[in-house]
């Protein structure tokens, strides 16, 4: 099993920058790419807010802050991310097209050994890996958001990844203090299947004149002790995002 020392990530966004900033706490070397300077400044701020709040608790101290940060580069040259890396994780916009052709790239310019991981909400991971010559070497590995409170990542086996690249991310997870376990490659996976039955639910609670959006999420919390209700979820997740997972949900598993 290959050891990981360098993870490269693509893209700095909300879940990129999360990826890069819990990689580099657990001591990887990280680079984090992004198709524009200001992207990549704005994944910089958000990991710079993020470990702000850690400081701020008294769990990390300014030297330990800044040494995190250095262990991250940031670049906008694919080349440069992908060269000498032991694994890419992948966080660039949910659009099939541009995960195949980002997959494609990916295998033609990383080295043999690398595993190449998608965070996809809900793509499919086999779909993902026929963009390759390596089908075994690549997997999901879908983190939450936010990225450094979440603990849990979900990791997906396409129709032919191997076990020894579930073991590679499996191990990453764990340096990373993250608890994972496996999906099979089904639509919205386990809990992007699951979330939006519930999320609706509340919404036909509302629609129907039952309780208030406020008073719904309040008995979730104080009676079923979720740290959020499903309708702050919603609006934490995004609702143009959400009405996809609804609609996988629904239809995508079959039912
Ligand atoms: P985002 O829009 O915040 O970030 C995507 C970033 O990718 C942008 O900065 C964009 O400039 C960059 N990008 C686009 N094309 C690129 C390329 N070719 N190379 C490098 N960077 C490129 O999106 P996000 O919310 O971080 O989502 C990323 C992925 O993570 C999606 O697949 C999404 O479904 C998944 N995801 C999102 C969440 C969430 O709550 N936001 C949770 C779990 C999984």
């Amino acid at each position: 099993m290959i050891e990981v020392k360098k993870i490269g990530v693509m893209g700095a966004g909300i879940m990129g920058s999360g990826v890069a900033q819990v990689a580099a706490q657990a001591g990887f070397e990280v680079v984090m790419r992004d198709i524009e300077d200001r992207f990549v400044q704005q994944g910089f701020d958000s990991i710079k807010d993020s470990l702000g709040i850690l400081k701020k608790k008294g769990q990390i101290t300014q030297e330990q802050l800044d040494d995190i940060v250095g262990m991250i580069k940031g670049t906008t040259d694919f080349m440069e991310a992908v060269r000498e890396a032991d694994l890419i994780i992948e966080a660039i916009p949910e659009d099939m097209d541009l995960k195949m052709q980002m997959f494609k790239q990916l295998d033609e310019a990383c080295p043999k050994r690398t595993v190449l991981a998608t965070n996809t909400s809900f793509l499919s991971i086999t779909t993902i890996a026929t963009a390759t010559k390596r089908r075994d070497k690549v997997i999901g590995m879908h983190f939450s958001n936010p990225v450094p409170v979440m603990v849990g990542v979900e990791l997906i086996k396409g129709l032919e990844t191997s076990d020894e690249t579930v073991e590679v991310t499996r191990e990453v997870c764990r340096r990373m203090g993250k608890e994972s376990f496996i999906s099979q490659d089904s639509p919205g996976f386990i809990s992007n299947r699951m979330f939006p039955l519930f999320v609706n639910e509340a919404f036909y609670v509302v629609w129907q004149e039952i309780a208030t959006p406020n008073d719904v999420d309040k008995a979730v919390k104080t009676q079923l002790r979720h740290p959020m209700g499903p309708l702050e979820v919603a609006d934490f997740v995004g609702l143009d995002t959400y009405a996809i997972y609804s609609r996988i949900s629904t239809e995508g598993s079959g039912r």
